[in-house]
C-alpha cells in the first residue's frame, strides 16, 4: 500500500494554492478547534467551488480577496458543490449564492438541516437530549451542552433551494470540466465526495483527512432513522473511496496528499482498533454507561466537547452491535453497554 504523501502545490498568492491544472485551494480561518477549511476552486470559463467556509464577512473577504488573486470574482462562480452540510464546510453557502447567483449541490440527506438549520436542530433536539439522558449524563451537563450545541447556528443560515449531488451522477462545472459523485455517509449522513477526472482529483471534504480520523457524528438524515450505524456506513465509504482511480486527495482540512488508498486503509484500521478497545474496556469493567465508555476512552471532557466523545462511543456501539460482540440493555434510565 502506498502511504500517504503531501502532494505539490504552488502558491500564487497568500493562502492560494494551486493544487492541479486550473484547481486552487483557498485555506480560510473558522474559528474551531479544527483550524482552517479548505475551499477550492476549479477553473474554466466560469468557476465552480467546493465547499464554501464558515458564514463571517470575514471568510467572505478572504475568498473575494483569493479569487481576486487569480483573476476571478464571487460573481464568476455558477456552481457550488458541498462535500457535506457543516458548518465550517456550508455555512458561506447561501452568502455566495447571493452574490454570484450559483446553483448549490448537496447530498440530498442533508437538504432538510441545510434548508432550516434551526428548526432542523429543534426537531432534533428532544430526541437528542433524551439519548444524552439515557447515555447517564446529568441534567446540568445537558443544558450546557445543549447551549453549546445551539451557538453552533451563528456559523451559518438557512440555505433553501438546494439541488441534488447525489452517488453516480456526473455534473459539468467550470464550462465543461466533469465532475463524478460518489456518496460516503459515514462522517455525516450527506458526506460525498467529488472527483475531477481531468486533474486527477478527488475532493474528500472531511470523509478522508491527512491527519484527523473524522468522527462518525451523531446527527441523523431524518429524525427517525431507526437503523442507524455511522460507523458501518463509513467503513464502506473508505472502502468505495479507496477502490477510486489513484489521485490527489484535496481534503476539508490540510493540506492535498497522494496515497489516498493508502490513508483510508489507515483510517480503517485506526477505527477497528478503536473498537477492539471498546471490547476490552467492557470484559474487563463489566456493564458501562456510554458515558462512562467515553470517559474511559478519552478521560473526562468539558460539555461542549461530549459531543465528540459520545459519538466517537456511540459509532463504535453500533457497529460492534452489528458484529454480535456487544449489546446495549435498557436499565430503567439509563443503557447500558456489555460485552457479549
Ligand atoms: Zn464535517
Amino acid at each position: 500500500m502506498v502511504a500517504m504523501k503531501d502532494a505539490p502545490e504552488r502558491q500564487v498568492a497568500e493562502r492560494v494554492f494551486e493544487v492541479a491544472a486550473g484547481v486552487f485551494r483557498i485555506p480560510l480561518p473558522t474559528g474551531y478547534k479544527v483550524g482552517d477549511a479548505n475551499v477550492y476552486v476549479i477553473g474554466g470559463p466560469d468557476i465552480a467551488l467546493v465547499d464554501a467556509g464558515v458564514r463571517s464577512d470575514d471568510a467572505l473577504g478572504r475568498i473575494e480577496s483569493a479569487l481576486a488573486s487569480i483573476g476571478r470574482a464571487i460573481a464568476d462562480v455558477k456552481t457550488m458543490l458541498l462535500t457535506h452540510g457543516h458548518v465550517d464546510h456550508a455555512g458561506s453557502a447561501r452568502a455566495i449564492r447571493e452574490r454570484s447567483g450559483c446553483e448549490i449541490r448537496l447530498h440530498p440527506r442533508g437538504h432538510r438541516r441545510t434548508a432550516d438549520p434551526a428548526a432542523a436542530f429543534q426537531a432534533d433536539m428532544p430526541r437528542f437530549l433524551a439519548f444524552l439522558g439515557r447515555s447517564g449524563f446529568s441534567e446540568r451537563t445537558i443544558e450546557t451542552f445543549r447551549q453549546a450545541f445551539m451557538g453552533f447556528l451563528k456559523s451559518t443560515e438557512p440555505c433553501p433551494d438546494l439541488l441534488p449531488a447525489a452517488d453516480g451522477d456526473v455534473l459539468t462545472v467550470a464550462g465543461g470540466r466533469r465532475v463524478e459523485v460518489v456518496e460516503t455517509p459515514g462522517h455525516s449522513a450527506d458526506c460525498v465526495v467529488y472527483r475531477l477526472a481531468d486533474a486527477g482529483v478527488v475532493f474528500t471534504g472531511d470523509t478522508v483527512l491527512p491527519h484527523i480520523t473524522s468522527n462518525p457524528t451523531l446527527e441523523r438524515a431524518s429524525p427517525d432513522d431507526p437503523a442507524h450505524r455511522p460507523l458501518v456506513a463509513y467503513r464502506a465509504s473508505l472502502r468505495r473511496v479507496a477502490a477510486l482511480p489513484d489521485s490527489i486527495a484535496c481534503p476539508g482540512h490540510g493540506r492535498p496528499f497522494t496515497g489516498l488508498a493508502g490513508r483510508c486503509e489507515e483510517i480503517l484500521a485506526h477505527q477497528a482498533e478503536r473498537c477492539d478497545r471498546v471490547v476490552s474496556i467492557l470484559r474487563e469493567s463489566g456493564p458501562m454507561t456510554r458515558k462512562d465508555l467515553a470517559i474511559a476512552l478519552f478521560g473526562k471532557v468539558p460539555a461542549w466537547e461530549i459531543y465528540l466523545t459520545l459519538s466517537e462511543v456511540q459509532a463504535a456501539v453500533g457497529f460492534l452491535e452489528v458484529e454480535g460482540r456487544i449489546r446495549v440493555v435498557a436499565d430503567r434510565d439509563v443503557d447500558r453497554v456489555e460485552a457479549v
